[in-house]
């Protein structure tokens, strides 16, 4: 039996179904979706942009060929991201979040009353208009009047602002590229020059299962700067690897303490969820050294 060609690198018809392949070249895994439509596919100067929408995940973000978020479970990961350190912190009034374009961060930061200003850093101002056009459930932030965005390399936003912060948030691409800057000695100790003296510090840190190493070295440089420095997980479905950490830097307040009381409304997120998604201590040390 002949099977049809491949139409091109990225999606196979094989006979009447329709897949995106995804490429990620910061994992030995590719994963196949079945997909319904190509709602949106376009080039920025920094990425290809795609939309896609799936019988199972909804839509979905894709950037160079690698899966950002999808409409199924992006909740988990940006809730994640964004609670943990904000129910640890007493009163976060002025956050950063670097990357972050698809507004899904954003989104959970806007829930807490407390948050005075929200500066979104990203380097790809078209990957905030796509999701603003194809993701409003995500998107929803951006016309908030505590937000304002900056179209430039978060590092070098890190840099040369002038202003404090309370968290900075990075929800980056995988750390291959433009987002390199954003893992580097260098950025660590710029971000703990702008965090108030109370200040802490997240960022997506990938898979312990694939990105061990790059685990352990994005947690020792943190160590070098800040007073506490730990790590938390949380299992998502659709990025390579599945087991994804956060690494969190804090200067004053344990991560692992009892979290303030949640009072928005969360889908995951919750006190017990967040004392859990840190590793147990043993676990930690024979896994990361
Ligand atoms: N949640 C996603 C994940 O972990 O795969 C991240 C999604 S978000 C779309 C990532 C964003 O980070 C992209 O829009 C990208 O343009 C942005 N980004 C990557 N490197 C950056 C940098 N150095 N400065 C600012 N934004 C950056």
């Amino acid at each position: 039996m002949r099977f049809p060609r491949a139409q091109n690198d990225r999606y196979l018809r094989v006979i009447d179904v329709l897949l995106f392949r995804e490429k990620d070249p910061f994992a030995p895994i590719n994963y196949s979706y079945q997909i319904e439509e190509i709602l949106c596919k376009r080039k920025s100067k920094y990425n290809e942009i795609m939309v896609l929408k799936s019988p199972h995940f909804g839509k979905m973000l894709i950037l160079d060929n690698v899966v950002q978020l999808t409409e199924l479970d992006e909740y988990f990961y940006h809730e994640m991201l964004v609670h943990v350190p904000l129910h640890i912190h007493p009163s976060s009034r002025h956050i950063v979040i670097i990357g972050g374009g698809d507004g899904g961060a954003l989104r959970e930061v806007l829930k807490h009353e407390e948050v005075e200003r929200v500066v979104l850093v990203e380097i790809d101002r078209e990957v905030i208009e796509v999701s603003k056009s194809f993701l409003p459930t995500l998107s929803s932030g951006f016309g908030d009047p505590r937000v304002e965005v900056r179209m430039m390399d978060g590092a070098d936003f890190i840099k040369t602002t002038g202003e404090e912060f309370d968290v900075i948030f990075v929800d980056s691409t995988d750390p291959v590229g433009y987002a390199k800057s954003l893992f580097t000695n260098q950025f660590f100790t710029d971000a703990f020059s702008v965090l108030k003296p109370d200040g802490i510090f997240v960022a997506q840190t990938e898979s312990l299962h694939f990105h061990r190493d790059f685990v352990c070295n994005v947690q020792h440089k943190l160590a070098q700067k800040f007073k506490l420095v730990d790590l938390y997980t949380i299992s998502i479905a659709t990025y390579a690897g599945n087991w994804w950490t956060f690494s969190i830097a804090s200067k004053e307040y344990n991560p692992r303490k009892k979290p303030r009381k949640c009072k928005i409304p969360t889908k995951y997120y919750a006190e017990d969820v967040h004392i859990n998604a840190f590793l147990p201590q043993s676990l930690k040390e024979k896994l990361l050294g």
